[in-house]
């Protein structure tokens, strides 16, 4: 991919970022490839040598190597293990963190905020991908877990509110059943490998303020503030205790992902079409 440095980072952050090449062998989807939108995927082969990226969003993922790559020397157990399998003829592929008596574990380099959130459901959906990966290949998953590194941690709101007591946090994830497992992936193939591009979700492109929530009654009436997803707007729902509502979609929705993070973003049909 051409790497541009438009705010002059020093050399060695340019060639250590071409130096960490991604590669997910033979597979045709990555575990987090097929989590992630279809429309994105498709629009990163097509225009694969036009993508260019910035010094300066890249180096979040810098820092996430450095960071596996240290870990990596020193868990017992197995580390960074690259799986395959086969789901419907498609070959899927994802690497595990660490694997200790049957506890999987991936490690995540980002924000205090994102742990404050509850468990996100694209960090369950790839450790169940994992322990589906693992049991293709006779190995049982047993737990599993997140470890979150904060990278902006601070010790002087440790242990306020709902802040973490230290900058390294293991989230419990739920396991899914086999067949929870095992469906979740063939519908992911199944928008991934499908005829026709499947637009991105208000979620998947990150969407601020995307729903809201109006009286059955007379719609014209709002309730409450307006939501990121539709499970947030369905719960302000669940915990009202009189009247008749529903969630629908609110304009002016600002797509956070569209607009400053999607590297695909200038060849998209549904943002530039919307953007005319
Ligand atoms: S620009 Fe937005 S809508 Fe288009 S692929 Fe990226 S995230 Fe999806």
């Amino acid at each position: 991919m051409p790497l541009t440095n438009k705010f002059h980072a020093p050399d060695v952050f340019l060639k250590a970022i071409r130096g960490h090449p991604y590669s997910m062998g033979d597979a045709h989807f990555s575990v987090t490839g097929l989590i992630g939108p279809p429309q994105v995927g498709r629009l990163r082969k097509q225009h694969r040598n036009q993508i260019v990226s910035d010094v300066r969003d890249e180096v979040w993922k810098l820092l996430g190597s450095g960071v596996h790559a240290v870990l990596e020397g020193h868990g017992d157990g197995l580390t960074e293990q690259r799986f395959f399998a086969e789901c419907d003829g498609i070959k899927i592929s994802g690497a595990v963190d660490h694997i200790k008596n049957g506890q999987v574990s991936d490690y995540k380099v980002t924000s205090v905020w994102s742990t404050l959130r509850g468990v996100n459901p694209n960090w369950e959906a790839q450790l169940n991908m994992y322990a589906w990966l693992m049991r293709q290949n006779d190995m049982e998953a047993k737990s599993l877990q997140i470890v979150v590194i904060c990278r902006d941690w601070m010790k002087s709101r440790a242990d306020q509110d709902n802040y973490p007591s230290s900058p390294i946090v293991p989230i419990s994830i739920p396991m899914w059943s086999n067949e929870e497992q095992q469906d979740f992936i063939t519908e992911r193939i199944r928008v991934h490998t499908a005829e026709n591009t499947i637009e991105c979700t208000a979620e998947e492109r990150w969407a601020r303020g995307a729903y809201k929530v109006v009286s059955v009654d007379d719609p014209h009436t709002t309730a409450g503030k307006r939501y990121d997803t539709i499970k947030d707007a369905a719960a302000y729902i669940n915990k009202r205790k009189t009247g008749h509502f529903k969630v629908v979609d609110a304009d002016d929705v600002k797509y956070v992902r569209c607009e400053s993070w999607c590297e695909v973003a200038d060849f998209c049909p549904q943002w530039q079409g919307e953007k005319t």
